[in-house]
């Protein structure tokens, strides 16, 4: 294994059958301390429009929980994005882009091009140092 446990199986499990639970999830590391707004710096934010989304209180930009994030602009559910990843910090290329798609549903191209992110992201950390799953989900993504 390349990484720390430190997502347990039992909480992969639950995420990969609940979407807003992997909202919250990824929502809870990305603003673990505090909300900056992006655009102006502000620290104050509300609710935005979807789930676990904030929305600044003073430019009234809004930013979803994915944004930015390795889940960032994806076209299909985040629950099945997050089994992806999730699998591939865990097992390597043991997976394929094939097995992805079988077993959720989802096209075999969409799966290869989101397995190829997360590879991407997993070759960058350096090998010695022991990655925490959560650091590659948190990775910048443009
Ligand atoms: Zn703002």
């Amino acid at each position: 294994m390349l990484f720390k446990e430190d997502i347990s199986p039992e909480f992969a499990q639950e995420l990969f059958n609940d979407s807003e639970k992997v909202l919250k999830f990824i929502a809870d590391m990305k603003w673990a301390d505090g909300f900056v707004c992006r655009k102006c710096d502000n620290t104050n934010y509300c609710e935005g429009k979807t789930p676990y989304s904030r929305r600044c209180t003073r430019c009234k930009s809004e930013e979803s929980a994915a944004a930015h994030t390795l889940f960032h602009n994806i076209k299909f559910p985040v629950n099945k994005a997050f089994f992806i990843a999730y699998n591939v910090c865990v097992l390597g290329n043991e997976f394929s882009s094939y097995n992805f798609s079988d077993q959720l549903g989802l096209n075999q191209m969409t799966c290869w091009k989101f397995r190829k992110r997360i590879q991407n992201c997993v070759m960058r950390i350096d090998k010695n140092e022991k990655a925490k799953i959560q650091t590659i989900l948190m990775t910048e993504y443009k």
